[in-house]
């Protein structure tokens, strides 16, 4: 079975030989020296002054919120995983949908001015599929109205825009380190910002707002990173140059293999060094991907329509119109991509997907 993802695993006697570490320490969570050893790590790989790994890439979305003492109306994009609105959601504020970019699926920085209101007080955009947004212009935006930027950087591992890592961009970026995302510790992610007095507070509040063991500097939640998470974190890292080369020359293969043919790939941003995260294909219509979808199912290939559905028409939301997100959600797949995926499934994909254009 082909899946449209597949977690890379490092050899297990590798994994232990870190974990030995935590034995020898008996010491499992609370900042242990993995880690410690991780985030020194992963700031000199990354390029980034400031880091806190958290224990999944959602709950850094929720305290950049509440650290920036964010209320009433956040603008963000419907085109991204469900964790973006909830988060919104979950700490009282108003998720206020913008459309998208038809070409990088980014939220679309010409119609964010129109959607601000007196209540809003920040912008929370996805960097889609690794694919940045139009940082300059939103920045110049929020600038101009007093806005602070979150991004939810969960896809970027290891992309730079403008020579310098994603993550430094907004006031506060955020990463996950889920197993099926490009770096992952099983379950993990990571907090970024420059501002030294923002990384203090992001901090507190990823450890109960602790500021020595028996004084809080104000609220927080348990977001911490275990011992168990960072082994198998520094137990993949050594392996991202290779990992990224060879998702690249995957990349390579569908590029040539789509660029004459009547389906739209993602148009990366000039300035990005990408890092071939995922292989979105978007289809004429809808039933041209459940057609591809099919062939490829039936012989035990499953691609993932991500992101569908678009997240203005969930339940719980506010239903904006967003008719570029609404029909790129519904014709977008994401064909397989990983690390070990064969020359030859690769050749197959590509046939059956061709087949039904
Ligand atoms: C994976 C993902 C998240 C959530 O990360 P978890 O580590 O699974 O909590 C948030 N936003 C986007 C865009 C994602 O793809």
């Amino acid at each position: 079975m082909i899946n449209v993802t597949k977690t890379f695993l490092p050899k297990q006697s590798e994994y232990q030989a870190i974990l030995k570490k935590a034995w020898d320490k008996e010491w499992l969570t609370n900042r242990g020296v993995l880690v410690k050893e991780l985030e020194e790590k992963l700031k000199s790989y990354l390029g980034v002054a400031n880091i806190i790994a958290t224990t999944n890439g959602t709950l850094p979305l929720q305290i950049a919120i509440k650290a920036l003492g964010l209320t009433g109306e956040i603008i963000t994009t419907p085109f991204s995983y469900v964790a973006t609105t909830s988060s919104i959601v979950w700490e009282g504020c108003i998720p206020v949908f913008v459309d998208i970019h038809p070409e990088y699926l980014t939220i679309d920085e010409t119609k964010i001015e129109a959607a601000i209101t007196p209540q809003t007080t920040a912008i929370l955009a996805t960097h889609v599929f690794g694919n940045p947004c139009a940082i300059e212009e939103i920045e110049a935006i929020a600038k101009e109205h007093n806005l602070k930027v979150i991004y939810d950087a969960a896809h970027c591992f290891g992309v730079t825009y403008k020579e310098q890592s994603i993550f430094k961009y907004g006031d506060v970026s955020t990463c996950s380190f889920h197993a099926t995302k490009l770096f992952h510790t099983g379950e993990g992610g990571a907090l970024f910002t420059n501002l030294s007095a923002l990384h203090h507070r992001l901090f507190y509040h990823h450890n109960f707002g602790h500021d020595g063991p028996e004084s809080f500097q104000g609220i927080g939640i348990n977001a911490k990173m275990s011992e168990l998470q960072a082994a198998m974190g520094l137990a993949v890292l050594p392996y991202m140059t290779a990992v990224l080369k060879e998702r690249q020359a995957i990349v390579a293969a569908y590029d040539e293999a789509f660029k004459k043919a009547e389906v739209q790939t993602l148009k990366i941003r000039q300035g990005t060094q990408w890092n071939y995260s995922y292989y979105p294909v978007i289809f004429k219509t809808q039933e041209q991907l459940i057609k591809a979808q099919t062939a490829l199912n039936n012989e035990q290939i499953f691609p993932r329509r991500y992101f569908y559905p678009s997240l203005n028409t969930i339940n719980y939301t506010n239903k904006e119109f967003c008719p570029i997100s609404e029909q790129i959600a519904e014709r977008v797949l994401c064909l397989p991509l990983y690390n070990g995926l064969s020359v030859e499934i690769t050749k197959k994909i590509i046939e059956i997907v061709k087949g039904e254009l």
